[in-house]
């Protein structure tokens, strides 16, 4: 599954032990270290960190191209330092005999040496457990297979507290980076928590792609017997019926403003109950994406001048959320920030607002 930065599309998380890939912010936020409840390691707050912050940075270990296949790998595994190496083979693999034997078998065929086999297994079983594709903006799509040592270890929650989003390469990060934010203040010894998949998924899909991950979702959300399941799972079915049902009055060409208006009421009542919970958070930006559309289209339905500004102010929420969750300068922010500069400029001259930040840390975004 593509890793992009928004949202819910990143897949899986591995943590972390300090390495010289990791770009960590001062001192470490977050350490990596045993779950003791039979998950393998965790990633866990060494002390109390707000809400919204950056904690952890991770370049990636391994890179492979769309295409290339384990000999590839292998030389690049070959090529990382030694430390790195034992970072990487402490890294945790699925069982799989059936895909072992597979992988020695090409191999073989292929004329690698038979005392090479096991260890060329074991790291292939290493990437395809814990790699993940990324999108390098180069053109080529989310076709580029990563392993992130750092965010490597870190373990997946239906409710998670914590948003990872994939910077793609740049003057700090020539290989793109990882990075991870909370969406919550975390306690000083708590669990970070990221999802691995679209959490507004139902318990159902998101159980089947747990196990693909080879492993079953415990999480709050998905334990049944949990008196607030059903509340977590209606409220993941509410959005997702939105999503639908916005995206199509909005193409509609027969849209009425009273269908509009029953929509933005809907809308407006999920997006203040996800806002009330930070394991939602990531739905947010297209939340307000889809309450501008909705706006918008209500604009072409009664062109009231006034209105437009109501599709700059959802689209400005839009904007603010994604940079709180991914940061200011994360891809996924400055899209949403294009689109807002494009529909301003409607009205407004072509310029672009700055994202400022209070005292408290809070976002706004100031129009020059
Ligand atoms: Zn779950």
């Amino acid at each position: 599954m593509p890793l992009k930065c928004n949202s819910f599309a990143a897949t899986q998380w591995l943590s972390g032990l300090p390495s010289a890939t990791a770009i960590l912010l001062g001192p470490p936020a977050v350490e990596a270290r045993s779950s003791g409840d039979g998950r393998g390691l965790g990633l866990f707050a060494v002390r109390d960190i707000p809400a919204f912050c950056q904690i952890l940075s991770d370049a990636p270990l391994i890179l492979m191209k769309p295409g290339e296949d384990l000999p590839e790998l292998y030389k690049q595994f070959n090529g990382i330092t030694k430390d790195d190496q034992e970072v990487y083979t402490s890294l945790s693999a699925h069982d799989n005999p059936a895909r072992d034997a597979l992988v020695k078998d090409k191999l073989l065929q292929r004329g690698f040496d038979q005392d090479e086999l096991e260890q060329m297994a074991k790291v292939a079983g290493i990437m395809q457990t814990n790699a993940f594709n990324v999108d390098l903006q180069d053109g080529q799509g989310s076709c580029h297979r990563a392993l992130f040592p750092n965010v490597a270890r870190t373990n997946h929650s239906c409710a998670p507290n914590a948003h990872v989003c994939f910077y793609p390469p740049g003057d700090q990060s020539p290989r793109g980076r990882i990075v991870i934010h909370t969406l919550r203040q975390l306690r000083r010894g708590e669990e970070v928590l990221i999802s691995y998949f679209n959490i507004l998924l139902p318990r159902s899909e998101r159980q089947s792609k747990a196990q693909k991950w080879g492993f079953d979702c415990r999480c709050t959300v998905c334990d049944e017997e949990s008196p607030e399941h059903h509340r977590f799972e209606r409220q993941r079915k509410v959005c997702r019926e939105f999503t639908t049902r916005q995206t199509s009055l909005t193409q509609s060409n027969t849209a009425t403003m009273k269908s509009i208006n029953s929509m933005l009421e809907k809308g407006q009542l999920l997006v203040a109950e996800f806002e009330s919970c930070a394991e939602l958070f990531p739905a947010i930006p297209d939340l307000y994406d889809g309450l501008g559309m909705l706006r918008g289209k209500a604009l072409m339905v009664q062109k009231r001048e006034a209105q437009r500004q109501d599709v700059i102010l959802d689209l400005e929420k839009s904007v603010t959320w994604e940079a709180k969750i991914t940061g200011k300068d994360s891809p996924a922010t400055q899209r949403r920030l294009q689109k807002l500069v494009q529909f301003a400029a409607k009205r407004r001259s072509n310029a672009t607002p700055k994202i400022d930040a209070d005292e408290s840390g809070d976002l706004s975004l100031v129009w020059p």
